[in-house]
């Protein structure tokens, strides 16, 4: 993925330490110079994909957000679900969304933020894939559950203690950002905070923003501005700044993003679902970086970056009724290198480049769906599924071969998720046909 799409038929990686050392068609030397020499003929190599939108702690809550609105969604089912969460579960939540995202070849992603950042962290550290962390932080609005309204300077304290106890960690996989959830919930104050803390701290914010009509409503109501016009009045909008969904955005709002160097996270299925179509090629065309991400488990309710790069190479074709918007080269490089500038992590991963980190995947065309490859990259963006992904490494260390997640015990693991899912369901009163038309509203 580099900015030539160049390709090598039978071209050779070596990799030292976590780092790619040389990359291209060169002469190995005798074996016994490596500690391993791994065949991958047949296969396709590509950068490990990346995930700029994830809600980690949100994975035991795959289900329960299915058919409502917006804010029905947040406030009758995701609140009550996340209120119920602790540590433990919070790290079981995360080890369960790593595996899945290890599965469908992703090796870095971005939260958005989550109550229990240990937990999280955990879970990343175990998984073995990079991951920029944030808390999920509010201090406004009605409805909130009890304990996540605290005053900003709280806020702004929890996040860098949280900022020193994981930044860098775990060989310098696990980042920390700063995050805001949406303007619904987050004052003046927090905000600008927010973006100071992390200009200090050289990293970035990551907010959803422009998801629903109501919310600019909101905006207008409270600021007197849409949500990006009152961010840009703040003087927050900045090249790290990672703005989520952006769907209600009329053309001057993406001419402040190209502007500022806003940096945009596309999520077609969570858009799809309940916020509506953003103007994705348009933004391209001004040159805003774009990345892909997946949303949160009851947002999609599939964690597969895979599914969302056919989804987003479908839904421009047809809202703009154009079959040449968003060809698959573009969609490729929102998986891979533009996510990685969409995080602010150009510099190590999203291509595979000498000097860059050993983050791989390797994919086996192989299957009825895939074969034959006569447009390797078409067939990547419209035809691969995750099951096509066979091996990974991060940082130069094996994660999965042959689809066996090398640092995670899945059996295990499914039974903890189900045993904390069950306690949580019980929690909340989902548990019975009455009570789930009770909670459906
Ligand atoms: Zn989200």
């Amino acid at each position: 993925m580099d900015d030539d799409y160049k390709i090598f038929p039978r071209g050779k990686i070596f990799i030292e330490g976590s780092e790619i050392k040389k990359i291209g068609d060169f002469d190995l030397l005798p074996e016994d110079h490596y500690d391993e020499v791994f065949d991958a003929d047949g296969l396709i190599i590509l950068p490990g994909l990346v995930n700029t939108h994830v809600h980690t702690s949100q994975q035991l809550g795959r289900g329960l957000g299915d058919d409502v609105p917006l804010l029905t969604w947040l406030i009758d089912r995701i609140w009550p679900y996340e209120s119920n969460l602790n540590e433990h579960s919070s790290f079981i939540s995360t080890l369960l969304c790593c595996l899945e995202m290890v599965k469908s070849g992703v090796t870095t992603f971005a939260e958005a933020g989550g109550q229990y950042v240990d937990g999280m962290g955990r879970g990343v550290k175990q998984a073995g894939i990079k991951g920029i962390l944030a808390q999920s932080v509010m201090d406004i609005g009605e409805g909130l559950p009890s304990g996540w309204s605290k005053p900003v300077e709280a806020l702004i304290e929890d996040q860098t203690e949280i900022f020193n106890n994981w930044h860098n960690k775990a060989g310098e996989r696990i980042k920390v950002w700063f995050g805001l959830r949406t303007i619904f919930n987050n004052s003046q104050e927090l905000i600008l905070r927010t973006k100071q803390t992390a200009d200090d701290l050289g990293v970035g914010v990551h907010m959803h923003v422009a998801e629903i009509p109501e919310e600019n409503q909101k905006s207008i109501e409270r600021n007197g501005l849409s949500t990006v016009r009152f961010l840009k009045t703040l003087g927050v909008l900045d090249s790290n700044f990672l703005a989520i969904h952006c769907v209600w955005m009329d053309e001057e709002e993406i001419e402040i993003f190209a502007e500022k160097g806003v940096k945009v996270s596309h999520n077609p299925a969570s858009a799809l679902r309940v916020l509506g179509s953003p103007k994705i090629p348009e933004m391209m065309e001004k040159d805003i970086v774009v990345g892909l991400g997946t949303d949160g488990a009851p947002t999609n309710n599939r964690m597969n970056i895979v599914d969302e790069m056919w989804l987003t190479s479908l839904i421009h074709k047809g809202r703009l009724r154009n079959p040449t918007a968003m060809p698959a080269e573009d969609v490729l490089k929102m998986a891979t290198i533009n996510g990685a500038k969409a995080l602010n992590w150009e510099n190590e991963i999203g291509s595979l480049v000498e000097g860059k980190k050993a983050d791989i995947i390797f994919i086996d065309p192989d299957s009825p769906n895939m074969l034959p490859v006569h447009d390797i990259i078409a067939n990547l963006v419209t035809a691969m599924n995750s099951e096509n992904i066979k091996h990974m490494i991060c940082d130069g260390s094996w994660v999965m071969k042959d689809r066996e997640v090398l640092t995670i015990d899945e059996e295990n693991l499914y039974k903890e998720v189900k045993e904390v899912a069950g306690f949580i369901r019980e929690k909340i009163g989902y548990h019975s046909p009455d009570r789930f038309k009770k909670f459906k509203g």
